[in-house]
């Protein structure tokens, strides 16, 4: 069985968001997760027989997989030249031009993004490019934003190539990802979905299991 990765969709509701995922990979993980029910053994055995049986499997993946499991933090991009610096590099950059600046969580989101003030928002001082000088911005697809038409092509392609699709960690609420669903089922692929809480394709779904992705992929056995 061969597994390949497809994009992790990240989204962010606009300017008054910021992700706090490095805290969230520090260790105060369970603020940003979701409760869930227990695990449900017969699902897990439901997946690993969906897993077992597919010989080119492609997953799916969204912001609830990211920190949980290792994956790192996004790159905030630069608009004019392209460079891409490194979240932690950024971070410490925020902190020098903002030293007395403290956001306040009013609720967090299961990804980690959490809502300011407009005073917030305004009083923060976002580095520009240690490169070219130009604006930043999170390398991260927003609503109403676009994905480039050669990620999405990449994804079709992999979508053609695969057997069954597995989606992990996301809501599917986004076009950017929902559209891969619809080219699966279109192709009609079995469709397995990982994610605490409903989505917009469980519907089209063979399998559904509403956990936790750090604590059931461990239990796969991916052979
Ligand atoms: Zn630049």
């Amino acid at each position: 069985m061969r597994m390949s990765f497809g994009l992790t969709f990240r989204t962010a509701k606009g300017r008054c968001v910021a992700n706090l995922s490095r805290q969230c990979s520090r260790g105060s993980m369970g603020l940003f997760v979701p409760p869930s029910p227990p695990l449900d053994l017969e699902k897990v055995k439901e997946l690993q027989h969906f897993i077992t049986l597919s010989k080119r499997l492609l997953v799916m993946t969204g912001a609830g997989i990211s920190t949980e499991s290792g994956i790192p933090d996004y790159r905030v991009l630069c608009l004019d030249c392209g460079e891409q610096t490194p979240r932690g590099v950024l971070q410490e950059r925020f902190e020098v031009l903002n030293p007395s600046w403290s956001a306040e969580a009013h609720g967090l989101a299961p990804d980690g993004d959490v809502f300011l003030t407009e005073e917030e928002v305004q009083s923060f001082r976002v580095p520009s490019c240690a490169r070219c000088g130009g604006r930043l911005k999170p390398d991260v697809v927003f609503f109403g934003d676009a994905v480039s038409p050669d990620k999405v092509e990449f994804v079709h392609r992999r979508v053609r190539e695969a057997d069954s699709l597995l989606v992990v960690g996301s809501s599917l609420q986004v076009y950017s990802g929902y559209r891969f669903i619809l080219t699966a089922r279109e192709k009609k692929l079995p469709i397995a979905i990982l994610n605490i809480g409903p989505t917009r394709s469980d519907d089209l779904a063979c399998l559904k299991l509403d956990s936790r992705c750090g604590e059931l992929l461990p239990l796969i056995d991916p052979h």
